[in-house]
């Protein structure tokens, strides 16, 4: 089963993003440390003429990464170019894509974490340098010819911090890491996006459906998305709490923003290993699941809200969860 509510799967719905993608800071709503942070190195930046630090943004899918790459670049008065770590499975493409750069460019690479580890060394010297080592030739007779490289940033996005080489890592000057939002800035998104999209909505619902976006704002818009259709059918003017409520338990998204794979985890885990210790391998297999999705996109909110502990023999399910799932708790 895929995860449909993070991973965009509809050109539509890319298109939606897209036009309520945030296009100045003043629409970007949160995360208010990392935006001050940012906004003072990008001034520093200008002021000394120089280009911006490379910058690592991690987190979970669907917080801001790519937003905030983009506000960078406009921060910087730059240009963007766009990429992501499984398209850049060759030194060619990176060396293509580099050598078109310009000074002050921002290279967005979505998914760094992904980058073949030829490739990541490769762009060592080029972010430490402006230098690209290319090699000519084969066998005994080949040579590495080194290319100037145009000063250019590179902005890095990845939900799988972790996975990054120390080296890599040391490489970027400004590493921030985007948390989950509360619902009342996603509140606040709501209201926003609902004004682009021509929709009424009272206040009380914006934060309801802010309480049930599972502090991620592309849940945020997907779920305001779907409340719109279901007023639109119902030939409503506004939407209120009713349609809220109503719609998203038609999409079975719960109280807590909770959807149905999230309960299938904590369920199994209850149901068939007494809510834990379980590993993330037998998790993964019990659910069909790829550990991977498990760990980056499922599990990091329920850790958050805290239906879920990590400990060192495996998950656990806490009391919370039981209550809230309505299953009996364990008294041990
Ligand atoms: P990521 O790159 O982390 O997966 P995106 O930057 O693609 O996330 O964000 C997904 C959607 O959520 C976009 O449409 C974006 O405009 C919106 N969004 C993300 N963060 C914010 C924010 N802080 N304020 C307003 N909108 C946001």
């Amino acid at each position: 089963m895929s995860r449909d509510k993070v991973t965009p799967t509809t050109t539509e719905e890319e298109l939606l993003f897209q036009s309520l993608r945030a296009h100045d800071w003043d629409e970007f709503i949160g995360q208010g440390i990392i935006r001050k942070a940012l906004q003072l190195s990008i001034k520093a930046a200008k002021q000394r003429q120089e280009p911006l630090d490379h910058t690592l943004l991690f987190g979970p899918p669907g917080l801001g990464k790519t937003t905030l790459a983009y506000l960078i670049a406009q921060g910087m008065d730059s240009d963007i170019r766009v990429t992501s770590g499984t398209a850049l499975s060759k030194t060619g493409d990176l060396a293509a894509i580099l050598t078109n750069l310009k000074d002050g460019d921002i290279l967005f690479i979505d998914e760094i974490h992904r980058l073949p580890k030829i490739v990541e060394e490769t762009l060592y010297p080029a972010m430490e340098d402006y230098a690209l080592d290319i090699v000519i030739g084969k066998g005994p007779s080949a040579r590495t010819v080194r290319l100037d490289l145009p000063k250019f940033t590179i902005v890095g996005a990845t939900t799988r911090f972790g996975l990054l080489a120390g080296p890599f890592r040391d490489r970027f000057g400004l590493i921030h890491r985007l948390t989950y939002y509360q619902p009342e800035p996603l509140a606040e998104i709501v209201t926003k996006a609902a004004k682009k999209l021509n929709v009424k909505i009272d206040q009380k619902s914006a934060l309801e459906i802010g309480r049930r976006s599972r502090g991620t704002p592309r849940i945020t818009l997907k779920l305001l998305k779907r409340v719109r259709d279901y007023a639109q059918v119902n030939e409503s003017a506004q939407i209120d709490s009713e349609q809220v409520n109503k719609s998203l338990e038609m999409f079975a998204i719960d109280k807590k923003g909770l959807d149905q794979i999230d309960r299938r985890l904590l369920k199994k885990l209850i149901k068939h290993h007494q809510g834990g210790p379980v590993g993330l391998s037998t998790i993964a297999a019990s659910l069909n699941e790829d550990p991977g999705t498990i760990e980056e996109v499922i599990e990091p909110y329920l850790l958050q809200i805290g239906f879920l502990k990590r400990t060192p023999k495996g998950r656990v399910v806490t009391k919370s969860a039981y209550e809230h799932l309505g299953e009996k708790y364990p008294e041990k």
